[in-house]
């Protein structure tokens, strides 16, 4: 009988792991630390090592175990291989069947962003939807794609890289992907101080802004939430090129829900408002009212997403 699902998270600084009974119920979760030596060629078989001492630890069988899913801060294709990640020092890895040769259970292999959107899908905000979009605003801008339940990964892997929608049409920031004008550039934490800084640097509006010795993302919320017009002028602009992001998106896959989540996100009810209020006026009609709602699992989306990818495949 297949009572149990590992859900692991690998970042580059931590790999969050987790166990979970096959209904999603969290049983345990734990941290190790990503040793990045050699490449990045002692993570898997450290997967496979805690893996195997929790189910010591815990009496359960190997024929007890439904699957692993692991999320992977890269690329990943349909087969479960690697293109790169270079946060863990990985070029081309077959992630899938490395740690399937160790563990000896099915093994899963997703995409962190994307794994993310289905952690939401599963037991978060979009929970009971089968069809949702998920924009994670943090230092980058990540997201996932998901279609009748499984995320939409593409011959490259690189299905859901909304952070590199182009929204910048003149004139753009460069963004770390080579490009200019990629949604990252505007939406992310560093995005959004970035322009800020340029449209203080550019106008003399007064702002409680100018006061700061340096601005956070956090703080360009917190005065718009005070009524500051700098403040709100760049919440403004950023709840339109997300609005505009997400209509697209929208347009595409017909989502039930729109998840917004990521660090960014705690910004709450105004970033949502705002970005609803440019999406309307972007979608087509017949997808103008679909739901915007805040994510809910913060940093388990990933250990959560990666146990219902297991489940999925
Ligand atoms: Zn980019």
């Amino acid at each position: 009988m297949k009572k149990y699902v590992f859900g692991i998270d690998v970042g580059g600084t931590t790999i969050k792991c987790g166990l979970f009974s096959s209904k999603g119920e969290v049983l345990e979760s734990w941290e190790i630390v990503t040793n990045k030596a050699d490449q990045g060629n002692h993570i898997i078989s450290d997967i496979a090592a805690t893996i195997q001492s929790k189910c010591e630890e815990k009496g359960i069988q190997v024929n007890e175990i439904e699957g692993v899913g692991v999320g992977v801060p890269g690329p990943v294709d349909n087969n479960g291989v690697v293109q790169v990640a270079v946060n863990l020092g990985w070029g081309t890895r077959d992630v899938k069947s490395e740690l399937e040769a160790l563990v000896q259970v099915p093994v899963a292999v997703g995409n962190d962003a994307n794994v993310a959107a289905l952690g939401e899908l599963w037991l978060g905000a979009a929970a009971g939807s089968k069809d949702a979009i998920m924009f994670t605003l943090g230092t980058g801008v990540g997201g996932g794609v998901i279609v009748d339940g499984k995320v939409v990964a593409g011959v490259h892997g690189a299905g859901g890289e909304i952070g590199h929608l182009a929204v910048v049409l003149e004139d753009g920031n460069q963004c770390n992907c080579g490009k200019k004008g990629c949604l990252e550039t505007v939406a992310s934490a560093t995005g959004i101080v970035r322009e800020t800084e340029k449209y203080l640097a550019a106008n003399d509006e007064a702002s409680s802004l100018r006061s700061l010795e340096k601005i956070e993302a956090k703080d360009v919320f917190d005065a718009a939430k005070a009524g500051d017009a700098v403040g709100l002028k760049m919440v403004d602009q950023l709840g339109r090129y997300i609005g505009l992001a997400a209509a697209n998106l929208a347009a595409t896959t017909d989502p039930q829900k729109i998840i917004i989540g990521g660090g960014v996100s705690k910004a709450g009810a105004i970033l949502i408002d705002t970005i609803v209020k440019h999406y309307q006026s972007f979608a087509f009609s017949a997808v103008r009212d679909t739901e915007f709602v805040l994510a809910e699992l913060g940093n388990d989306a990933g250990i959560v997403g990666s146990a219902y990818l297991a489940k999925t495949v």
